[in-house]
């Protein structure tokens, strides 16, 4: 058989596998053209089928031909997805030291990378080419939004990609909007830029502008916008649609049923949607007219995956415009350390928006000492006060806290029984269900951790005492304190409880807007991205246990959070006040957050961070390992350890630990955590540690995550 003659027979088949960089089958006669890189395959693994991409084809198999199966059916109607993506995934998978099939293949929507055969041979691709856009994402935003807030849905049909929703003129931008626009403008080719700026500065508004200018710079442009989540901000898209008219948008976020977000990545893949707006995974979306990007709240944990191939999309944002040689825009008012420092090196340029657009003082930050107060239902008179002031103006407020449930715990105050998980380093939180319009509350207790849910005990498991109660308070219990604090406020709730209802986060939102709602109580979802008008009182009901965490992020978390918090009141020029309950009022962080001065607080932190050898500074990767013992896990750990006797100058490897959470769903968690100066020395040493480690044995499941954010 002459090899050069011959037709391919075999494809080189990638798959969501751990090992093996691909893997081989054989092609049926009329399978060979179809069956070109970048093309999409079912092909037969194990006793069952899986969705593949053709890494490869050619004329010949190292493997025992015996043994290579047949490629069950080539998808000829799907998309030949382009090298260049091939190559820029190939970089993430190395980078996260991952298979190119597993970051591969989850990059592709869940509906179109499940084999079921039917739905395969059936031409799938070609219904979800004729599906109208937008459609069934603007109702989501309607439902989210509420009726009065949404746009009306795009009519259906072909004309749909074209359609205005109410076009909307931009705003003339102010002088220090236009120069950061105008530096913007500068870049071409590859180059970062953080456009940084309080909350309210207008950075949105650059963005939108450039983004303008850039689709309009080409017809076959494409430009990528993403946010840490969608669901929250059904403005958002309500706004391009508006700003963007006759615009192609493609929406690509996990909220959207399946179908949907099928056809929005379909259209993005092809070049017809010009704009994508989505959360992290939208990065890893092969976007061939892809001429600009933009992170917004560039800083926001929600930009990093956190299970699977742990990437960064942030990160990677950047590395796909390296290698698009395209500029990319990272926004935020508490921009990442990492970004900060590279900003002050001169690796990223600097663009600030110094004011906020509306005129209107920043809100006044009082400390509130909680110590040898009269505390009722967690909140100090001078809170209540500052509450009820703001109520007899007319004005909303927003109470603050990130906890949500009716109690963190359940406790026997006879014996000292905790309502404890079984499976996990945690306890269970008590939760309260119905008990509106005269239906009984039901209670339960579950663990945010591993999701297990028990019945509260008739009476304590470890005494038999009937009266157990619940110890601290989560957002429910704060929730009712209120109704009976302000009995003729209308309250509403928003957290991850309330959220799970499908529209409830959005219904929420939208009555707040609407004005209906004069006391906001809930957890950081409220921080985010909203514009009530008339809140003017901002309560942070424990600031405290951010301040001494063992994580060095926490206090950078913290930071932006109540940044972020606190740029909620007064958006619209009210007077405006937040109130920190905290015991250590006299923290750096709090003077830096009065002045609203980020760039104070992350030069200290920096400095800090600097002598402490901490990252930015230094490159971190952390080894996971669970077991059923703790010892096995550790000895694991040790053995992997061992291997690096030798480790190049300048890498650390520590000690091998149990992990701040040691117990999760019932398996023992241990990590080691390996640092150097440089990356590229660790990444070098890690290339070639992981193979070994991987040839260990043990009965426990470990993984490398790069650029850990929780150590
Ligand atoms: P950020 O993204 O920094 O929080 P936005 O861009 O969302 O800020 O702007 C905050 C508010 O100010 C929005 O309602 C926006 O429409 C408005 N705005 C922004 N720039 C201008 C401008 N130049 N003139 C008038 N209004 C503006
Ligand atoms: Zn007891
Ligand atoms: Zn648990």
């Amino acid at each position: 058989m002459s090899a050069a003659a011959s037709p391919p027979a075999y494809a080189r088949v990638l798959l969501d596998l751990p090992v093996g960089e691909a893997f081989d089958y054989r092609l049926g006669p009329d399978q060979v053209p179809p069956a070109v890189p970048g093309a999409w395959v079912v092909v037969p693994w194990g006793s069952g089928q899986r969705v593949g991409l053709v890494a490869s084809v050619g004329s010949s198999t190292e493997l025992d031909e015996e043994r290579v199966r047949e490629v069950t059916e080539v998808l000829a109607d799907a998309p030949v997805l382009p090298a260049d993506w091939f190559a820029f995934l190939g970089f993430v998978a190395g980078y996260y030291h991952r298979t190119l099939g597993e970051v591969a293949l989850p990059a592709l929507p869940k509906r179109l990378r499940t084999p079921p055969a039917a739905r395969a041979r059936g031409s799938v691709f070609a219904r979800l080419r004729r599906r109208p856009l937008g459609h069934e994402a603007d109702r989501q935003d309607t439902a989210r939004a509420g009726a009065a807030d949404a746009q009306a849905p795009a009519p259906a049909g072909a004309a749909h990609l074209q359609t205005p929703r109410r076009p909307e003129a931009p705003p003339t931008l102010n002088p220090h909007q236009q120069a950061a626009l105008a530096g913007l403008r500068e870049a071409s080719g590859f180059r970062v830029s953080l456009l940084h700026g309080v909350t309210g500065s207008g950075k949105t508004e650059v963005y939108l502008h450039w983004l303008a200018e850039v689709l309009a710079g080409r017809p076959d442009a494409q430009a990528l916008l993403l946010v840490p989540e969608i669901g929250l901000t059904p403005q958002l898209t309500g706004l391009l649609r508006a700003r963007f008219a006759g615009v192609p948008l493609a929406v690509l976020h996990s909220e959207l049923p399946d179908a949907e977000r099928a056809a929005h990545w379909l259209a993005a893949v092809e070049g017809r949607a010009r704009l994508v707006v989505g959360t992290r995974l939208a990065v890893l979306t092969p976007l061939p007219g892809l001429a600009a990007i933009v992170v917004d709240e560039e800083h926001d944990a929600s930009f990093k995956q956190q299970e699977g191939v742990r990437y960064s999309a942030r990160d990677m944002a950047v590395a796909l415009a390296a290698r698009r040689d395209i500029p990319v825009v990272l926004g935020s008012a508490t921009p990442s350390l990492e970004s900060w420092r590279a900003a002050q090196t001169g690796r990223y340029r600097l663009l600030s928006l110094p004011d906020r657009v509306h005129a209107g003082a920043w809100p006044r930050l009082r400390r509130i000492d909680p110590r040898r107060q009269a505390m009722v239902h967690g909140l100090a008179p001078d809170t209540r006060q500052a509450i009820s002031d703001a109520l007899a103006r007319g004005e909303q407020a927003l109470v603050f806290m990130n906890r949500r449930g009716f109690a963190p715990v359940l406790h026997c105050e006879a014996c000292g029984w905790l309502s404890a998980c079984e499976h996990c380093a945690a306890f269970r939180v008590l939760h309260r269900d119905g008990g509106g319009a005269g239906a009984p509350a039901r209670y339960r207790l579950q663990c945010h951790h591993c999701g297990g849910q028990s019945r509260v005990p008739r009476a304590c498991p470890g005494c038999g005492n009937v009266d157990l109660g619940p110890l601290g308070r989560g957002t429910q219990r704060l929730e009712d304190g209120l109704r009976e604090l302000y009995p003729q406020a209308r309250i509403a709730r928003l957290d991850r409880d309330v959220a799970r209802h499908r529209g409830a986060a959005g219904e929420v939102i939208a009555a707040a807007h609407r004005g209906e709602v004069d006391i906001l109580v809930g957890t950081q979802m409220l921080a985010k991205g909203h514009d009530f008008q008339r809140l003017s009182c901002v309560v942070v009901v424990d600031a405290d246990s951010g301040l001494f965490s063992a994580d060095f992020r926490a206090p950078e978390r913290l930071f932006a959070l109540l940044m972020q918090v606190a740029g909620r009141a007064g958006r619209a020029g009210l007077a405006s006040e937040v109130l920190i309950q905290t015991r250590f009022g006299q923290h750096p962080l709090f003077d830096a957050l009065a002045r609203h001065d980020f760039a104070a607080f992350a030069d200290a932190q920096l400095a800090e961070r600097h002598q402490a050898g901490l990252p930015p500074f230094m490159h971190q990767a952390l080894m996971r390992v669970e077991a059923r013992q703790l010892d096995t896990a550790l000895a694991f750990l040790g053995q992997a350890r061992e291997l690096a006797a030798d480790p190049p100058a300048g890498l650390t490897l520590f000690d091998p630990v149990p992990m701040p959470m040691a117990r999760l769903a019932g398996r023992e968690r241990a990590q080691l955590l390996l640092e150097a100066p440089a990356r590229a020395p660790l990444h070098a040493f890690l290339r070639e540690w992981l193979p070994a480690v991987a040839s260990l044995k043990g009965a426990v499941r470990w993984q490398i995550e790069i650029d850990p954010l929780e150590i």
